[in-house]
């Protein structure tokens, strides 16, 4: 099955596959317990960003030095992952609309691979997808962990998912699913097709205004999604 495979699909995971979850409480109670500050988070813009990123940009807006947040960065994962795994249990993500059909439909085709690109670090990729039972078959992936610039991470997944697979994916062949420009943008910077979907906290016309080649409302209509993420795929 894998040696056929043409098309591999890079998903994001918040916003695009799940949502809710204890993860921004999770993130506050770590930062406050690491650095006593979790600076200026209400309000503060999340999306598609990576965690260091966005716990670089909260702490250099407190006044703290990249030096400084850098030593105790490995002390704020620790506490994170640990609220956060401690707290899913009570409060776990949910799975989108369309979501589960569409990721049955991607693994029942023969020519399709699936990995994950997103700012999580990875062992809180895994705790989120762990909660809703997708943990198991979403392993490979570019994650926050890897590199604070997301648009730094599809080459990663690509390069992992190729490895795993024995295969060489043509960019065309490739395509990064998200939820917010930041997505977008790291498919363009990587040159994959790109595919944006309106269930996170942006809507479908800013998603337009990036220029991803498809934007969808949510991932309800499962044929039509396939057809488009399966697009460059090889007869
Ligand atoms: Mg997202």
């Amino acid at each position: 099955m894998v040696e056929t495979a043409t098309t591999l699909v890079l998903l994001d995971i918040d916003g695009t596959l799940v949502s809710g979850g204890p993860a921004k409480e999770a993130f506050e109670i770590a930062m406050l317990a690491v650095y006593e500050t979790h600076g200026a988070i209400e309000g503060f813009d999340f999306s598609g960003k990576t965690d260091p990123q966005i716990a670089r940009e909260l702490l250099l807006g407190s006044g703290f030095t990249d030096e400084r947040i850098d030593a105790s960065l490995p002390d704020l994962w620790e506490r994170y992952l640990a609220e956060l795994e401690a707290r899913l249990i009570d409060e776990p993500m949910y799975l989108l609309p369309g979501v589960p059909e569409l990721l049955d439909r991607l693994d029942a085709h023969p020519a399709v691979v699936v990995a994950i690109v997103t700012g999580n670090i990875v062992q809180g990729a895994r705790l989120k997808l762990a909660s809703v039972g997708l943990a198991e078959g979403l392993s490979i992936g570019g994650f926050g962990s890897d590199h604070e610039d997301r648009n730094l991470l599809a080459p990663v997944a690509i390069a992992r998912a190729e490895e795993a697979c024995g295969v060489t994916f043509a960019r065309e062949c490739t395509v990064v699913v998200g939820d917010t420009p930041r997505d977008v943008a790291c498919g363009q910077q990587a040159g994959t097709r790109t595919v944006a979907v309106a269930t996170g906290r942006c809507d479908a016309a800013s998603l337009r205004a990036t220029g991803a080649d498809r934007v969808f409302q949510d991932f309800l209509d499962t044929d039509e999604v396939m057809r488009e993420l399966v697009r460059g795929t090889m007869p």
